[in-house]
């Protein structure tokens, strides 16, 4: 039998909600077109283990010309495995917030996980997981890091198709601010002072939430060099407190190292004379 010509495609799975491989799927129309160029080899999410052309393992044998990663690190195992999955894979691509930033599972990072375990599981003794939840990149090498909860469908072809031609993805580092422009919002911060954290969010979106009369809560997480020092002045301006801006950041992209000034620069533009906060 002759060779099959066609790049290998690997998608993996790590701790997240599976929104992102869900995103994959959810390409109906681009889906049969892209296994024309392409051959996913590895993809749970959408095979079994009777009809896949791999045995359907958490591991894989590769080698893979592209990995697509979707979630993050949260056990001693998830970090023998990324080690094992970079090994096999030409290129490795991370999708989403739980991959690039932590997502909401990095919330742990700022909290005892001891007493989180024990507040959810019966039996507490039997789970076995690490103290932080970190993105891919916090474990290996990276060659591209597509933002979102979930991603854009239509950035993550023009990822799959820019590895498959050898170039760079076109995706934009700029932020939401820039989609807001371009739909012809008019910017609800400005003209209604509701806090909106467009300015330091990559954009993917097409600025969704401000279009709806709704500030953005910064869901696709940190856009390229973010001026969190402007933005949290910006915050503070439209009447946020020192716990509210720092929450606001604590969402789906707690633990991305971009946000980490964060807490410093919102104690640091504390009032003099802070009201008392009213506890939520
Ligand atoms: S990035 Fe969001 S949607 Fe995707 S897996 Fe993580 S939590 Fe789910
Ligand atoms: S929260 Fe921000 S990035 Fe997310 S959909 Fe809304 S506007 Fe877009």
């Amino acid at each position: 039998m002759e060779p099959d010509p066609r790049p290998s495609l690997a998608v993996w799975k790590f701790a997240s909600c599976d929104g992102c491989q869900l995103t994959l799927l959810d390409c109906e129309d681009e889906l049969l077109p892209l296994t024309d160029r392409v051959r996913i080899t590895h993809f749970l999410e959408m095979s079994s283990a009777e009809d896949s052309r791999e045995r359907a393992t958490l591991e894989g044998t590769g080698p893979y010309d592209l990995s697509l990663v979707d979630g993050s690190i949260t056990t001693a195992e998830d970090v023998r495995r990324v080690h094992h999955i970079r090994r096999i894979s030409r290129r490795l691509v991370t999708i989403g917030a739980c991959a690039t930033a932590g997502g909401i599972q990095a919330l742990r990072n700022f909290a005892d996980v001891a007493e989180f375990r024990a507040a959810v599981y019966a039996d507490p003794e039997y789970i076995a997981t690490l103290d932080t939840s970190t993105p891919i990149s916090a474990h290996v090498p990276v060659d591209f890091e597509l933002r979102g909860c979930p991603i854009d469908r239509g950035q993550l072809l023009e990822v799959i198709t820019a590895f498959l031609a050898g170039r760079k993805p076109n995706v934009s580092g700029h932020s939401v601010c820039f989609e807001c422009k371009r739909r012809g919002t008019t910017c609800i911060t400005v003209a209604q002072g509701i806090p909106c954290l467009g300015p330091v969010t990559h954009a993917g979106c097409g600025a969704l939430c401000p279009a709806y009369g709704r500030g953005c809560y910064g869901c696709f997480g940190p856009m390229v060099q973010p001026n969190l020092e402007a933005m949290v002045r910006e915050l503070r301006h439209d009447g946020m407190s020192e716990r509210d801006i720092v929450r606001v950041f604590r969402t789906f992209n707690a633990a991305s190292p971009e946000y980490g000034p964060v807490p410093e620069l919102a104690a640091q533009e504390a009032p003099e004379t802070p009201a008392e906060e009213e506890p939520r």
